[in-house]
């Protein structure tokens, strides 16, 4: 099969879908082409996928010649794959794109769709790129903060620990909670499905409990479900006090395919001490935070609200590793020895990433 693996256009997106070693290692079943400049900005100069084995070419002649394409993000119309071949990349909640792959027609694997199951798991970006998140959030908002992380005893005084949460204990937040420990923050987290109370306890952070009076709100493919209105609201209420004596608040709290629960309004934030970093990582479908704002950092009340889209961009070397280990093990699963790309639509990873809604049986899986 032939691969075809796109420079990234958006701007500030870093990230590479796929490392020179990772092409070295699919090399042995497919022949690799490389648009110029592709992994430069992660860190990754042409000569090194040359060296792994791949040809380097133009925009063009990759899309030309490859039958299917690997990027990080949804192609622009500059990239669109030729006709018949196969994308991979993110961009599954883009309905202009759909329309456009459909138009060609091209099949898109879109990697928001990996099926939450164990044999997927080594495929999932959502996941890889949530750790790395994580853990950038908390040394962005520490960087925003006027106070230190740890306790620091002098001569001069004792310097007391910040206190810092993750709303939502999920990937993101269990990572940004592991990251604040180790910088000496005293940590706490929060999330609606009752399984991350344990996760959160195990690296040492404190649980807040909210009684939204409801059951217990794990979703399908271990993604929470929507709360009501009153149910938010109560949230809202109960967290409140809880918000007011933090110093670094992360947020990550997602439905998929739904806008971001609000958790923190403008009465809360006037509670929060001045001087307290909120960062947001929900920004992108709406925030967490009444006044998150993507990519610009708002200051309120002396409440510092920081909403980045892309901040696993910001550490794109080690980002971008992770990214390509998941794209190669969605290689190797699609990709038989003998290197003939099998697209089949029954099976439970391909089926969920082309689109294919599961036969109807029990309780519907994540679209
Ligand atoms: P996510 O990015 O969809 O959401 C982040 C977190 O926000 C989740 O923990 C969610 O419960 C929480 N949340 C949603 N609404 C909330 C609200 N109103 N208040 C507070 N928190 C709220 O989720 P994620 O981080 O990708 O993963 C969630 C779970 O799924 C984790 O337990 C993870 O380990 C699991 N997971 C499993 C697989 C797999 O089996 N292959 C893959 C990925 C994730």
């Amino acid at each position: 099969v032939s691969l075809g693996l796109l420079r990234e256009r958006l701007p500030g997106e870093r990230r590479v879908a796929l490392t020179p070693a990772d092409v070295k290692r699919l090399s042995a079943k497919a022949i690799v082409t490389v648009e110029t400049g592709a992994g430069l900005e992660a860190g990754f100069p042409d000569d090194a996928y040359a060296n792994a084995g791949a040809h380097l070419a133009d925009l063009q002649q990759v899309l030309d010649g490859s039958a299917v394409i690997a990027k990080v993000r949804a192609p622009d119309a500059s990239q669109t794959p030729r006709a018949g071949g196969v994308l991979i990349s993110l961009g599954g909640r883009d309905a202009g794109l759909a329309k456009r792959l459909q138009e060609r027609p091209v099949s898109h694997l879109a990697l928001e769709r990996v099926p939450r199951i164990s044999r997927a798991q080594a495929m999932d970006v959502l996941s890889s790129q949530a750790s790395v998140a994580g853990y950038v959030s908390v040394l962005e908002g520490a960087r925003l903060l006027d106070i230190l992380l740890p306790m620091l005893t002098t001569a001069a005084r004792i310097i007391k620990p910040a206190k810092m949460i993750a709303l939502g204990a999920g990937v993101a937040g269990l990572q940004a909670i592991a990251t604040a420990r180790r910088l000496g923050a005293i940590t706490h987290g929060f999330d609606v499905r009752d399984a991350a109370r344990e996760q959160v306890e195990s690296l040492g952070a404190k649980f807040v409990s909210v009684d939204l009076a409801m059951p217990t709100a794990e979703g399908a493919g271990g993604y929470a479900g929507e709360q009501s209105l009153e149910q938010q609201e109560r949230l809202r209420r109960t967290l409140a006090p809880h918000l007011a004596a933090m110093n670094l608040v992360i947020t990550t709290a997602q439905i998929p395919g739904r806008p971001a629960p609000l958790l923190i309004d403008e009465a809360t934030i006037a509670q929060m001490p001045s001087g307290s970093v909120i960062v947001d990582l929900a920004a992108e479908t709406g925030g967490n935070c009444a006044h998150t704002r993507p990519d610009e950092l708002v200051t309120v009340d002396g409440v510092r609200i920081l909403g980045p889209t892309n901040l696993a961009s910001a550490a794109a070397t080690d980002a971008s590793r992770l990214f390509s280990g998941n794209i190669r093990s969605l290689l190797d699963h699609l990709i038989d020895e003998a290197g003939r790309l099998r697209l089949d639509p029954a099976d439970p990873i391909t089926g969920p990433l082309l689109g294919v809604q599961p036969p109807a049986t029990t309780s519907s899986a994540a679209a």
